[in-house]
């Protein structure tokens, strides 16, 4: 019997993830991807012949990889080296105040009791309960499922789960909900800044997000050899299994005859055919026209006032002086809704930007300090308008000089050892197309923003999506979650066609 030919166009997460559900069910799967190597998002920069890496580097939900390496036949132990860290941030204000959490939550409590008082620790006792509450809610009926709706959770919930459903507070937005919980200013900054894991601002989100501090107490990992390490060894895995991915492959156009998603041209010429195509491009891409006028209407056009937060990043080496960094530390804006409105109203740069540092070089608090200079990776959030003009160098210069500023005012002296490389929006518009630089897909604002990301069925019968602006989310593990959900789509739709390939993958993943 013939075996069926998938293209996947894109190396992130999510396509490494489809090539290896899709190659361990005995497809034939290229992957086709426009960059020198693969890995998408989760990228380094090199300074100094040092990698820093320069995409995610908060890494949770440590099983959806465990259950990925698992559907490719190996053991995640096996492949990469990942240390679990005690302290999962710092977090620092400008009057010099500082609050560590821990992946021990009663440490946490203890900590937050002493920074804020014992009715405070309380209430974020209170505050895990229901984050965990909202998690466990929607595990199943909703990370999991293929194309989940208010109905069908309704229906997973039945009677008995409606009041559970009704107590995620849909409607409410994550700083009202926020409010209840937290008296304590600074802890409702802390707790609200967790929208930003998928992009949004926590104004606008719904209280569901509060879900993403419950991920975060359930562990967050370092990856020996930095995060690209993840995409290496999918990539790995996923070559083992039987997949060619070829990179210095940009794909042009994807090819439709009869109605159907039958191939794609890439941009030197090359035409490949085949029975399914899975793109794990931004959507925003296709919706565009970027693979051309054919594809343009499988995916429902998103307007740019609905994408999610850009940034500007700076990676370096520096000395550090008079801060005790941990390996991921915040440093907070003294405004937080100017912030949010500049990104999302104004759509400029943060005046009083919150700063993310991620401190590459450096595990827990009372591990040895390096010596001397080290990898640092800073983050500030931005508006994903980098396919507009480019923000000048003044306007850069200015919120660069904001940024490093609130880390003297926290205590902190940086000093760089050599040039920073600093990424904007215009440049993450350039590697990501058509996003403008949004690095979460649409963002999570409003009750029903959720549902509408595409499932991994587009409107184009035999073309499917995976990837961070698709259903279940952004987020390196969300990413992986939805490409496993294309593969099990793809894997329904050809055995609905041919008898030659299973029905559900490994891992519970059907998708009817
Ligand atoms: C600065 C930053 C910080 C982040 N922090 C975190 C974090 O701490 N934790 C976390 O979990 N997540 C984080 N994220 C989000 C996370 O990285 C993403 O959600 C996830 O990696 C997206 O994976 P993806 O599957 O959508 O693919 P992507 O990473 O978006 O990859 C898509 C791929 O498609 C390729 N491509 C584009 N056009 C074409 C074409 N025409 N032909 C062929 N290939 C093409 C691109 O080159 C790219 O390799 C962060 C992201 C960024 C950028």
């Amino acid at each position: 019997m013939r075996t069926n030919r998938v293209l996947v166009i894109g190396a992130g997460v999510g396509g490494l993830s489809t090539a290896i559900g899709l190659a361990a069910h005995g497809c034939e799967v290229i992957v086709l991807e426009r960059a020198t190597a693969p890995g998408g998002k989760l990228r380094q920069v090199l300074i100094g012949g040092q990698g820093i890496d320069a995409g995610p580097t908060v890494l949770t939900m440590r099983w959806v990889l465990e259950e990925l390496f698992a559907e490719g036949g190996a053991r995640l132990d096996d492949w990469l080296t990942l240390r679990p860290v005690e302290t999962l941030a710092r977090h620092a204000w400008s009057d010099g105040q500082r609050l560590d959490l821990f992946a021990d939550t009663r440490r946490s409590a203890e900590a937050i009791g002493e920074f804020a008082g014992g009715a405070e620790a309380q209430r974020f006792r209170a505050f895990c309960a229901r984050a965990e509450a909202i998690y466990r809610t929607l595990e199943n009926s909703f990370l999991r499922a293929p194309r989940p709706t208010p109905w069908s959770l309704a229906q997973a919930a039945g009677w008995r789960g409606l009041p559970d459903l009704w107590r995620i507070a849909p409607f409410v937005s994550m700083w009202r909900s926020l409010g209840r919980y937290f008296h304590d200013p600074r802890l409702r900054q802390l707790f609200g800044r967790y929208a930003t894991y998928c992009g949004s601002s926590p104004f606008r989100s719904p209280a569901v997000l509060m879900l993403v501090a419950h991920v975060e107490q359930q562990g967050v990992w370092i990856v020996d050899g930095g995060m690209v390490r993840i995409a290496e060894t999918l990539a790995a895995l996923a070559a083992r299994l039987g997949a060619s991915i070829r990179c210095d492959a940009g794909v042009a156009e994807i090819i439709v005859r009869d109605g159907r998603a039958c191939g794609v041209q890439l941009d030197n010429g090359e035409r490949i055919e085949a029975d399914a195509v899975v793109s794990n491009v931004d959507v925003a891409a296709i919706g565009e026209g970027l693979f051309g006028e054919a594809s343009r209407a499988a995916v429902r056009r998103l307007p740019s006032s609905a994408r999610s937060l850009s940034a500007l990043t700076w990676n370096m080496l520096a000395e550090c002086r008079d801060f005790p960094l941990v390996r991921h530390n915040v440093f907070f804006s003294d405004d937080y809704a100017s912030e949010f409105s500049d990104i999302f109203q104004q759509r400029r740069l943060p005046v009083t930007p919150t700063v993310y540092v991620c401190a590459q070089d450096r595990g827990d608090a009372d591990e040895v300090t390096p010596s001397g200079s080290e990898r640092l990776f800073c983050l500030v959030n931005a508006p994903a308008t980098g396919d507009g003009g480019p923000f000048t160098p003044l306007e850069i210069d200015r919120c660069q000089t904001q940024s490093f500023a609130l880390l003297q005012r926290c205590g902190m002296t940086l000093t760089p050892t050599q040039a920073p490389v600093l990424t904007t929006p215009a440049e993450f518009n350039a590697l990501f197309p058509a996003t403008g630089g949004a690095l979460y897909g649409p963002a999570s604002h409003g009750w029903r923003a959720s549902f509408l990301r595409p499932g991994s069925r587009s409107r184009l019968p035999g073309l499917y999506l995976s990837g961070g602006s698709t259903h279940p989310g952004p987020g390196a593990p969300m990413a992986a979650l939805s490409g496993r959900l294309a593969a099990a789509s793809v894997l329904a739709d050809l055995s609905s066609t041919r008898r030659s390939v299973p029905v559900a993958t490994a891992g519970g993943m059907s998708t009817r």
